[in-house]
């Protein structure tokens, strides 16, 4: 299906990508950013630039948000809500706090929107390929109206629930990122031992190369440290505390003690005062000196 009117709202590392695929699936697109410049490229791809949140979701069938955080999101939607049409779909994918998304469905309600909790796993690269896997929560009877935002801008959609408001999308998120960074913060830690120790870091790869202890993602972020290739971010250090800060919260909220989220959270904000800040996470490794 095409033909869609689709007002994506913030267009950083994420949100530019999906745009740029809703409008190669033949959607008409209204992009909007706080920062012009980050939305301006877009206008080559075929996405019309707006002036404004409102402006951005006038006419929209769909409203997509991939901001950067929940506070943001509010911020963003109530400047929206004079240009919301009544019916529409809010698919709502910034990662946020439990709280905010409760909130939000609120809002979406008061304004006659439908709220749809849908956080993405993936980063830059998926993003850009239309590979996203989306976490989705939301009204049976409205799916078919957003389906055809998920297929331009994912490979897979998982379906957790029929309420927005319960966040039952970014409970899962939540838990699927608390496992992201720690593996990220263990390889961090382990290549920066490795200096220490003098070890190479190749004899440490090859010795659990082929077991059960390697994986994809420590030969791509340990090859990124080696190599000093850290920038452009996929996931920038400042996001990956801001989601370490809402898994710990998160935890807490729900009587559960996370110590090492905790420390990651805290290896994150020192890789950002040593200025690494806008560096991909992996930089958590610069922490350790
Ligand atoms: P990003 O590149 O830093 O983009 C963040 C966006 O939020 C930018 O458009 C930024 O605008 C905007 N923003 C921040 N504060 C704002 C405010 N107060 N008012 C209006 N706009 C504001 O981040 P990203 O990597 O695309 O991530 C976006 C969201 O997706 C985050 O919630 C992140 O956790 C989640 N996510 C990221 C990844 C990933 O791998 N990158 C994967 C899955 C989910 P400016 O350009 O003006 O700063």
């Amino acid at each position: 299906m095409s033909g869609l009117t689709v007002g994506v709202l913030g267009t950083g590392i994420m949100g530019a990508a999906m745009a740029r695929n809703l409008v190669k699936a033949g959607h008409v697109v209204r992009v909007w950013n706080r920062s012009p410049d980050k939305a301006a490229p877009l206008e080559k791809d075929g996405a019309h630039l707006a002036a404004s949140p409102a402006d951005a979701v006038s006419e929209a069938d769909v409203v997509l948000t991939m901001l950067y955080d929940g506070d943001a999101v509010a911020e963003v939607m109530r400047q929206a809500a004079p240009g919301l049409q009544a019916g529409a779909s809010w698919v709502q994918s910034t990662t946020a706090s439990l709280e905010s998304v409760a909130e939000m469905a609120r809002f979406a309600e008061e304004q006659g929107v439908v709220f749809f909790d849908a956080p993405v796993l993936g980063t830059r690269q998926p993003a850009e390929a239309g590979q996203l896997t989306i976490l989705a929560a939301g009204p049976v009877e409205h799916r078919t109206a957003v389906e055809p935002v998920f297929q331009a801008v994912g490979a897979r959609t998982v379906w957790t629930g029929e309420d927005g408001s319960a966040g039952s999308s970014t409970r899962l998120k939540l838990v699927a990122n608390s496992w992201v960074l720690a593996a990220t913060h263990g390889i961090g830690e382990a290549l920066a031992l490795a200096k220490g120790l003098g070890v190479d870091p190749e004899d440490f790869f090859g010795l659990i190369s082929g077991g059960p202890l390697d994986m994809g993602y420590l030969r791509a972020k340990g090859d990124a440290i080696l190599q000093g290739r850290l920038s452009p971010a996929s996931f920038a250090v400042v996001t990956a505390e801001k989601d370490a800060r809402l898994i710990v919260d998160a935890g807490r909220n729900h009587g559960v003690r996370l110590n090492v989220a905790e420390a990651g959270a805290e290896r994150f904000r020192r890789a950002a005062e040593l200025g690494h800040g806008d560096e991909d996470m992996a930089a958590s490794y610069y922490a350790s000196f």
